[in-house]
C-alpha cells in the first residue's frame, strides 16, 4: 500500500499537536524512527523554520525567570525521530486547490495538507505601532529590545495595551496575556525598588470604561492605571496622539494589535474569513478545498462563542480535531471529530494568580482540582512548560 503523503506548513503549537495527535505513541526516544519507519501509514513533511516557541512564557522574562534560549526548542530532532521530514522553507503559495504548496525552497506535493502557520499582528491598524511600540507577541528578542529599554530608563511612564479583532465573532487577539505583562512589571519595578518612580498605564479600546471583575481588581491593587476603553489615534516619537489630537506621554509602549492570517494566504486559493482568517469549518476542514485542515491562529472557527480566544490551549483541541478528521478522509470517509471551546489559562502575576477559564460546557479546567486564585498556579504553570519542552527535546 502506497503511504499517504501529508504536508504540515508551520512548527508551531498547532502543527506539533496536529503531528502529535496524527501520529500515535509508543514512546520509545531511542527507537522511535527505526520503528515508525516500519509502522507509518503516513509519509509526512513539515515545511517550516525549524524553531519552536514556548510564546507563553515571554512575559516571565520581564522578571527575569526566562531568556529565550530556555523557551526556544530545535525542533528537528523530534520530526527526526518521528521519521519526519523537514524543509527549512517558507510557504509562498498554495496550486490545484491546495495538493501543491509553492515554498522558498521548491514544490511540494501531497495527499493531505495541513495548515498551522501561525498569526499576524494588523500593525497598520494604529499608525506608528511598528516604529514605536514594542510587542511581547513578535517575539523573545522583541521582548527583550523592551526590557533593554526599560532598563535604560529611571523612572518614566509605560502603556501596556491590546486591541482585537472580534470581525469573525470571536476574540482574535491577546488581552490575557497584557494584563499578564502590565502585572508582572509592576512585580519587577517594585523588586528594583523603583516602583513609585514609573506609571504603569493598562490600556485597551475592547474593555469597556468601568468594566469590572478579578483581573481588574488585580490590576487595582497594583496601583496600575486603567485607560480602559482608550485608543490612540496613532503611536508617536515619545508617546502617542489621542483621538482629538492631543499628546500623550508615553516613555514606552507595550502593546499587541488585532490577530489576522498571515497577508500571503490571500493571494492563494484559500478562502479567507470576513476578519482575515482561514475560512474553516467545525471539522478544521477549510471550505471548499478538499483535504486541506487549518487550526491555530490562523484559522477562524465556524460558529463561535464570541469569548473563545486565539490560545495555544484552543490550537490544542482544534489540532486534535484535525488530525483525526484527516485520518478519517484519508480512509475515503467523512470527517466527524467537532472540537470544544474553551478559554483557559493562567495569569501569572509572580506574587498571585488566576486561572482564567470559560468552557462552551461549563466544565471546569482538569476537573476542578485546582484553585482558581492561588500564588500556587504559578508553580502550575511552570509545570505546564516544563513538562511540553521536555516531551518537545527528549520524546
Ligand atoms: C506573549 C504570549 C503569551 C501567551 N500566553 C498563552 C497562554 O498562557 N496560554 C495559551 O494557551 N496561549 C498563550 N499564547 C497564545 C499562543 O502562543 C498561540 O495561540 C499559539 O502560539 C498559536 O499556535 P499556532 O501554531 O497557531 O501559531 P505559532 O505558535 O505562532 O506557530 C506558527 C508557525 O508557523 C510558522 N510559519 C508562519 N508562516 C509560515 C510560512 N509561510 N511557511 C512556513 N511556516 C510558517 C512559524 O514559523 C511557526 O512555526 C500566548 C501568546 C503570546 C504571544
Amino acid at each position: 500500500m502506497t503511504k499517504k503523503r501529508i504536508v504540515v506548513v508551520g512548527n508551531g503549537f498547532a502543527s506539533l499537536f496536529f503531528i502529535g495527535d496524527l501520529l500515535p505513541l509508543p514512546v520509545f526516544p531511542l527507537f522511535a524512527a527505526f520503528l515508525r519507519r516500519l509502522h507509518s501509514d503516513y509519509d509526512l513533511t513539515v515545511i517550516g523554520n525549524g524553531r519552536f516557541v514556548y510564546f507563553p512564557a515571554i512575559p516571565e522574562f520581564i522578571i527575569g525567570k526566562r531568556t529565550a534560549a530556555d523557551i526556544t526548542v530545535d525542533i528537528r530532532p523530534f520530526l527526526w525521530r518521528r521519521n519526519i521530514r523537514f524543509v527549512d522553507a517558507k510557504a509562498i503559495d498554495l496550486q490545484d486547490g491546495g495538493r501543491t504548496v509553492i515554498t522558498t525552497d521548491g514544490a511540494y506535493t501531497n495527499d493531505a495538507l495541513f495548515l498551522g502557520i501561525g498569526p499576524a499582528f494588523m500593525a497598520d491598524d494604529i499608525p506608528g505601532t511598528g516604529i514605536y511600540t514594542f510587542s511581547p507577541c513578535n517575539g523573545p528578542d522583541a521582548m527583550e529590545a523592551f526590557l533593554s529599554k526599560l532598563e535604560g530608563l529611571s523612572e518614566g511612564v509605560v502603556y501596556v495595551g491590546f486591541k482585537l479583532n472580534k470581525r469573525d465573532g470571536f476574540v482574535a487577539g491577546r488581552g490575557g496575556q497584557m494584563y499578564e505583562c502590565a502585572c508582572l512589571l509592576d512585580y519587577a519595578l517594585k523588586e528594583k525598588g523603583v516602583r513609585d518612580k514609573f506609571e504603569i498605564h493598562l490600556f485597551s479600546p475592547d474593555i469597556e470604561p468601568g468594566a469590572a471583575g478579578a483581573i481588574t481588581d488585580s490590576l487595582l491593587e497594583r496601583g496600575i492605571i486603567l485607560d480602559y476603553g482608550y485608543e490612540p489615534k496613532a503611536f508617536v516619537e515619545g508617546g502617542m496622539l489621542d483621538p482629538d489630537g492631543t499628546f500623550r506621554r508615553a516613555d514606552l509602549v507595550l502593546f499587541t494589535p488585532g490577530i489576522t492570517a498571515p497577508d500571503w494566504i490571500r493571494r492563494t486559493c484559500l478562502p479567507v474569513s470576513e476578519g482575515g482568517h482561514i475560512d474553516v469549518d467545525r471539522y478544521g476542514r477549510v471550505k471548499g478545498l478538499e483535504n486541506v485542515f487549518a487550526a491555530g491562529d490562523c484559522g477562524n472557527h465556524e460558529d463561535p462563542p464570541p469569548w473563545v480566544p486565539h490560545q495555544a490551549h484552543m490550537a490544542r483541541l482544534r489540532s486534535s480535531a484535525a488530525a483525526k478528521n484527516m485520518r478519517e478522509v484519508l480512509r475515503g470517509g467523512d470527517p466527524t471529530h467537532t472540537y470544544r471551546f474553551e478559554l483557559s489559562c493562567i495569569l501569572n502575576m509572580e506574587n498571585d494568580a488566576l486561572w482564567m477559564h470559560v468552557s462552551g460546557d461549563d466544565k471546569p479546567p482538569f476537573r476542578g482540582i485546582f484553585p482558581r486564585h492561588s500564588k500556587k498556579l504559578v508553580t502550575v504553570k511552570s509545570a505546564f512548560e516544563r513538562l511540553y519542552l521536555f516531551y518537545l527535546r527528549h520524546l
